[in-house]
């Protein structure tokens, strides 16, 4: 007949615990203080001692959990920034573009992501330059060199060209290429047109 006893797991008692505590509140309090009297009266360096070193453990440990849950926003916060340029990769690229503008301090015409599209279309999204795969937003009169960001200064690039061109007038750039071709230049040319 032994271990017939099934362990089951204890009841939450900690509702009972809160009312046992509401009701017992002044009693336990007094005595706290009681205690708290007699140490300081016994003791009152060992009791200072005792209160730092409480209060150093919480706060480390307040610390160490604030730590934690910032790491932990941060992360998040970055995979979705992640995700969310990912679902929204061209008007977050166009974002960007106009942020790099500000900062060189250069004009801006904010575009929209459907005209981009169509930039993009009337290049059969590859690169402006030498059709090679698109990569990279191009400005075609480089920001560097107070080149304004708006549609008509934008297309699309391969990263290859967009470095190797960096801040170089894109005319003598392009000219001096090996895949240099007319007719994509003459759809620049056009482009540019446009410029306000
Ligand atoms: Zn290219």
């Amino acid at each position: 007949m032994a271990n017939l006893t099934i362990s089951r797991p204890a009841p939450d008692r900690s509702l009972e615990k809160k009312d046992w505590y509401q009701r017992n509140r002044e009693r336990i309090l007094s005595r706290a203080k009681e205690r708290y009297h007699q140490k300081l009266t016994a003791d009152p360096v060992g009791l200072r001692k005792e209160q730092h070193r409480r209060h150093n453990e919480n706060r480390q440990r307040i610390n160490a959990r604030q730590r934690a849950r910032r790491a932990l926003r941060s992360e998040q916060r970055k995979l979705e920034a992640r995700e969310w340029r990912r679902e929204n990769r061209e008007l977050s690229k166009l974002i960007s573009a106009q942020y790099k503008a500000k900062r060189l301090e250069c004009a801006f015409v904010p575009v929209a992501v459907e005209d981009w599209e169509n930039t993009l279309a009337a290049f059969s999204r590859a690169c402006a330059y030498c059709a090679g795969p698109y990569e990279q937003m191009d400005h075609v009169l480089p920001l560097e060199r107070g080149g304004p960001h708006c549609l008509a200064n934008l297309v699309p690039s391969c990263r290859r060209c967009n470095s190797s061109k960096h801040a170089h007038f894109w005319f003598d750039w392009y000219a001096a290429q090996t895949f240099f071709n007319q007719i994509r230049c003459g759809q620049i040319v056009t482009l540019l047109e446009g410029l306000p």
